[in-house]
């Protein structure tokens, strides 16, 4: 075998004594013989092998690490697998639960409203009876009454008439809740409704401090629905604003916004608190401290009953001391 090496161009001419000096140091680095030189390679052959050997033990070990930890995952998915099941199970016996809970519920506000209706409408002409016979006691042609009886019999009269209101607007309400109204839907002019709405409501605005003020809405003033039902919610937010406000003015205003109408009643009077503006809504629920000018607490579950018949929502916008602001917004289009 031989062997070169380049020695750089500038590097000085080795002398015959560095030559020989390099020779002997090459003789005694050389092996002795070829079984030395096949010694020498099998230890490295064996060193080699047993790094092999130790490298595939730890591989051995990462597997069955790898493979622990694979079974680790898997009973943690069976687990998980399992627990979901279960809360899957749990839901639908909820949903199962819950749709049977609905189901009574409806028959319960079913039962209600005919219990609601049969009574009302049983009591209507006892009533309607007693503030008749009132009348004829009263009449100036019948037997002459004492002071005394005259005002009994006025008593009797005035109470069966709160009576009578009562009993109608528990009709009403149990009518609108059974889904007994039928919206007459029809192209309805504005106009001449909020006109009959002024002129019917100026009896009532009876306070000299208050102002009714019912503005004319801009032409034109079509809106697709039910001309009496509309007509009755608006009256019922009318009276309510007259009842409760004691000086300054009630307003209804309309305007159209893209496709809806939006009609606001708004009043000087004492306002409602924030936390009272959803039970006022419930039946028969009066603010207290506002009881004293009557009423029955059904007016405005069924005005809502009757906003959402057409179609639309019935809001308030009130603080105590603020007055109100009820607003009707309704689909111009119908429902
Ligand atoms: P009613 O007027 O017959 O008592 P409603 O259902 O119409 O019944 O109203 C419920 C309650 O809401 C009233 O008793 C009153 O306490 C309150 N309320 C309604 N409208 C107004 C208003 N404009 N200003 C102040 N309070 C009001």
């Amino acid at each position: 075998m031989r062997m070169s090496r380049r020695v750089p161009a500038n590097a000085p001419a080795p002398t015959p004594e560095r030559l020989a000096e390099f020779r002997t140091e090459l003789g005694r680095i050389a092996p002795a013989n070829l079984l030395d030189e096949l010694t020498v390679q099998n230890g490295q052959l064996v060193a080699a092998l047993d790094e092999v050997r130790s490298q595939r033990d730890e591989l051995a070990v990462l597997n069955d690490e790898l493979a622990e930890t694979n079974r680790g995952v898997l009973a943690l998915y069976n687990q998980l697998t399992e627990e979901l099941e279960e809360t899957n199970r749990g839901v639908v016996a909820l949903y199962a639960e819950l749709d049977e809970k609905s189901a009574q519920l409806r028959a319960a506000s079913e039962s209600k409203s005919r219990f609601l209706a049969n009574v009302s409408h049983e009591l209507r002409a006892p009533v309607t009876a007693i503030i008749g016979l009132g009348r004829l006691l009263s009449d100036s042609s019948s037997d002459p009454l004492t002071a005394e009886q005259a005002r009994q019999v006025g008593l009797i009269r005035s109470s069966a008439q709160d009576l009578l209101g009562l009993v109608n607007e528990l009709l009403d309400l149990a009518k609108a809740e059974s889904g007994r109204i039928e919206p007459d839907w029809e192209d309805v002019d504005l106009r001449p409704v909020f006109g009959q709405l002024r002129g019917t409501l100026r009896a009532l605005a009876t306070r000299p401090g208050v102002e009714l003020v019912v503005e004319e809405p801009a032409a034109p003033a079509l809106l697709r629905t039910d001309e009496v039902l509309l007509g009755q919610v608006l009256r019922n937010l009318l009276h309510n604003g007259l009842k409760f406000t004691e000086r300054g003015e009630v307003r209804l205003r309309a305007e159209q916004r893209d496709d809806r109408w939006n009609f606001q009643v708004s009043d000087t009077g004492p306002g409602i608190a924030p936390e009272l503006h959803d039970r006022i809504f419930e039946e028969f629920y009066q603010v207290p401290g506002t009881t004293r000018v009557g009423g029955t607490g059904l007016g405005l579950p069924y005005a809502r009953r009757l906003v959402t018949l057409l179609g639309g929502t019935l809001e308030l916008a009130s603080e105590q001391g603020r007055g109100s602001t009820f607003t009707v917004s309704l689909p111009a289009g119908g429902a």
